[in-house]
């Protein structure tokens, strides 16, 4: 079987400056694709600013033989995100291709965490992740195709101490990608999202010493590209991805409890089976949701 390339292909990728985005925007441009390198060059936190970290991926791409260009605006913001994809447009002419990753930290045990810190984290991956690929969803709708991926975290399936905002964000981006997938599906455009672990300035205080070596941003990377490209056909799934494993990950429902007379007392002297797995139920649509619970009243 051949390679699988980018050529004649435009990608945004969002906070490419730095870890998994950087590593992402390398494997694209060494595929062939035109990458727009955005990052707002921030620290870990989102405070500051500099057009230095895209730059410097640009001229990495373009010393490896890419085309590529850097772009400093922040994803939060309306105008920023359409700001990124507007670059892609006109340098490019296109726009086939989405990597939402930008992402901040501000982790903080939930008894002491602010406003401020809980909203900015979602302004930078949810808000961002929705506004960039707002930008880029006419263009994709009017070609009749598009990949979007987007960054969720274990964080956010499974939850972390110190991270309600984080957690909050990286789930939502779970029911972002579900949605954007159903959406998309009749224009061409499939939406997925990956839940990474890999060793960057973000975790590099968080992992064992030993994760630097197995744990790389190039191990992540073939997998967003795969999902990126036209040949692959899934959309509105998540895949947990780390040391070069990958493994879908999906939301599942328990065989269930069902009772006419439901009563307070039913609930708690039923709560083995209602917490039961086995045989679960795997709907990937609201309407496939509803149905199993229709047919169990049946
Ligand atoms: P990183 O800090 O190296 O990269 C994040 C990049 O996003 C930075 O370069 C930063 O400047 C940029 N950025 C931040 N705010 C921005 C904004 N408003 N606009 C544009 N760019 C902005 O960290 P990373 O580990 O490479 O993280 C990449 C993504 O992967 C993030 O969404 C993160 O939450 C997610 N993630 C990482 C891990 C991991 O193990 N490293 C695990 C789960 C999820």
């Amino acid at each position: 079987m051949s390679d699988l390339r980018f050529d004649g292909k435009v990608a945004v990728v969002t906070g490419a400056g730095h870890g998994l985005g950087r590593s992402h925007a390398l494997l694209l441009a060494e595929r062939g694709a035109k990458v727009v390198v955005n990052d707002l060059g921030g620290a870990l936190d989102g405070s500051g600013a500099s057009t230095g970290p895209a730059a410097e991926v640009v001229e990495l791409i373009t010393k490896n033989g890419g085309e590529a260009i850097a772009n400093a605006d922040s994803v939060a913001t309306p105008e920023g995100a359409e700001a990124v994809v507007r670059a892609a447009v006109d340098a490019f002419g296109r726009v086939d291709i989405v990597v939402n990753n930008a992402g901040i930290l501000r982790d903080k045990s939930f008894g002491k965490m602010t406003v401020e810190e809980f909203d900015a984290v979602i302004a930078v991956h949810v808000r961002g992740a929705f506004l960039v690929s707002r930008a880029a969803f006419p263009h994709m709708k009017e070609q009749g195709y598009g990949r979007i991926v987007n960054t969720s975290s274990p964080a956010g399936l499974f939850g972390n101490f110190g991270q309600a905002n984080y957690s909050t964000a990286k789930m939502g981006l779970v029911g972002l990608t579900k949605t954007l997938g159903i959406e998309g599906a009749r224009a061409g455009i499939k939406a997925n999202a990956i839940a990474p672990i890999a060793w960057t300035r973000m975790t590099e205080t968080l992992l064992p010493a030993e994760f630097e070596a197995k744990f790389t941003a190039e191990r992540i990377s073939p997998v967003v590209a795969y999902l990126a490209h036209e040949s692959c056909e899934t959309s509105g799934e998540v895949f947990s991805v780390g040391g070069g494993r990958v493994a879908r990950v999906f939301v599942a429902e328990g065989p269930g409890w069902r009772d006419d007379a439901i009563s307070v007392e039913g609930v708690r002297d039923n709560w083995e089976a209602i917490m039961a797995e086995q045989p679960y139920l795997q709907p990937t649509t609201l309407g496939q949701q509803a149905g199993a619970s229709m047919q169990a009243m049946l």
